[in-house]
């Protein structure tokens, strides 16, 4: 009964269904974990050290916990303690329509765009890899973690709309998803902010916390202008 009804929200893959070693599944039916692999940054991320990297890291876990809570379900948890196999993570239920949730999946790099004022390479390179494992799934089996991350994700809720797509078109959707994205965090940026400020100086926070440091701001309407400008149905 579980897992058919996790298969029926995540789709038939192994991949959504099988637990994975550093994913953490809530107490919730479909909860499970945005694990946010960094490769490359850990020595940058140690704890307690207000580095650019972790700057970085707390913005992307605040990207991916306020666009959630906007449009998908408010995290139990927000966090960037590493783990052995991740900086970061958001725990929440993922039980928004695919395009919303492929947002919440995009929404970490959503907000070091707006961060840093220009588009994460990784975000592209994680695309790129997915697209190309596509046709090529012996790749996706020779990286570790491959299917954890954002972008592959991503793509995967983009798949579950329509089926037989090219990588034109993936791409093309992907990065319509990725500007509505952006731009609804751009909207409530200073909460995303608040989020990202907590973080760094509490490294987890929990849904009560996460709503303390959004604090009055609303978070919902001005996401949800931004959804119809794109077309996007909510919820
Ligand atoms: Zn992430």
């Amino acid at each position: 009964m579980r897992s058919s009804a996790i298969n029926q929200r995540f789709g038939a893959r192994s991949d959504w269904a099988k637990p994975l070693p550093s994913e953490r599944m809530t107490g919730d039916l479909h909860g499970r974990t945005l694990p946010c692999m960094k490769p490359g940054a850990v020595a940058e991320a140690k704890p307690r050290q207000h580095s650019g990297a972790r700057i970085v890291l707390a913005h992307h876990e605040a990207g991916h916990a306020v666009l959630s809570a906007a449009l998908n379900d408010a995290p139990h948890q927000v966090s960037i303690v590493a783990d052995a196999a991740t900086h970061g993570r958001t725990t929440q239920r993922m039980i928004a329509r695919p395009s919303s949730l492929a947002q919440v999946y995009l929404a970490g790099f959503a907000a070091e765009h707006v961060l840093r004022g220009r588009r994460p390479r990784q975000l592209d390179q994680e695309v790129g890899f997915s697209i190309l494992a596509r046709t090529d799934p012996e790749l996706m089996k020779a990286f570790d973690g491959a299917e954890l991350r954002d972008g592959h994700r991503a793509i995967g809720e983009v798949l579950r709309v329509v089926q037989a797509r090219t990588d034109d078109e993936i791409l093309l959707e992907i990065n319509r998803l990725y500007d509505a994205a952006r731009e609804s965090l751009g909207s409530v940026w200073p909460a995303v902010q608040r989020v990202a400020s907590a973080l760094v100086e509490a490294e987890t926070l929990s849904r009560e916390e996460m709503f303390a440091a959004i604090g009055r701001d609303d978070i919902y309407r001005p996401v949800f202008v931004v959804q119809a400008r794109h077309g996007l149905p909510i919820r």
